[in-house]
């Protein structure tokens, strides 16, 4: 069975208030993309990985790999103008039959178990998404003024998300929709249903500085 690991990274990040995308950025002496590629490579040495990257952003990721001594194999693939499109490039480069692992390059705290996990489930049922419970009190605003809102029912919605290739490529040969935030919603669309896994705590979408800092605690204590 074939395995890939599409890791998109194409994103500006301008939420991070810096002038190097998020992907970039140092995380405990290494740019935060090297960790996330290394977490797909040491959960199985055979995984064959792409990522996606702005077009202008290449020739820099070239360099960052020769400054760091970055010898883990992967193929590199042109960005879009957003998520889906960068998903949709990606998924040019997967074929046979198997499993792809659809992932944010700024998540490099995701655990092999939660890797794992998404592999597994997705060999059984064809899909597999990692989720966790909120952790706070919810409210949604109305008209009316905000009303409380059950977390029993909600779940946060992590990566990587897993996919059999053949669904995974047909569910990308839709058209764009901006309701499709993840690779759940475009599959979902097809009228799959989605099977959700225990994703890891850790495994935060590096967005803000404080995530950045939060990050670089936690990335020692990550199986
Ligand atoms: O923007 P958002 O936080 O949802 O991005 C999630 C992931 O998708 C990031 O790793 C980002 O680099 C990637 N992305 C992409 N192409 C885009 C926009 C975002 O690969 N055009």
């Amino acid at each position: 069975m074939d395995l890939y690991a599409l890791i998109v990274a194409g994103g500006s990040g301008r939420r991070m208030e810096s002038d190097i995308p998020k992907q970039f950025l140092e995380l405990n002496g290494r740019p935060v993309l090297m960790h996330t590629i290394e977490r797909f490579k040491n959960y199985n040495d055979a995984i064959e990985i792409i990522a996606v990257l702005p077009e202008d952003q290449l020739r820099y990721w070239a360099d960052l790999q020769k400054k760091y001594s970055f010898e883990i194999p992967h193929t590199l693939v042109k960005g879009g103008s957003d998520r889906f499109f960068s998903v949709r490039n990606g998924l040019k480069f997967v074929c046979g039959t198997g499993l792809v692992a659809i992932h944010d390059g700024v998540r490099p705290l995701v655990s092999t178990e939660t890797i794992r996990r998404c592999f597994e489930t997705a060999e059984k049922y064809g899909n597999a998404i990692p989720v966790i419970s909120p952790a706070d009190s919810l409210r949604m605003e109305t008209d009316q003024g905000s009303i409380p809102v059950n977390r029993q029912f909600i779940k946060q919605v992590q990566t990587p998300q897993v996919f059999n290739i053949d669904l995974i490529k047909k569910a990308y040969l839709q058209e764009f929709c901006p309701d499709f935030t993840d690779d759940s919603t475009v599959v979902e669309k097809t009228g799959e249903r989605i099977i959700l896994v225990e994703g890891n705590r850790e495994n935060i979408k590096i967005t803000n500085p404080v995530d950045l800092l939060i990050a670089s605690t936690l990335c020692h204590s990550i199986a």
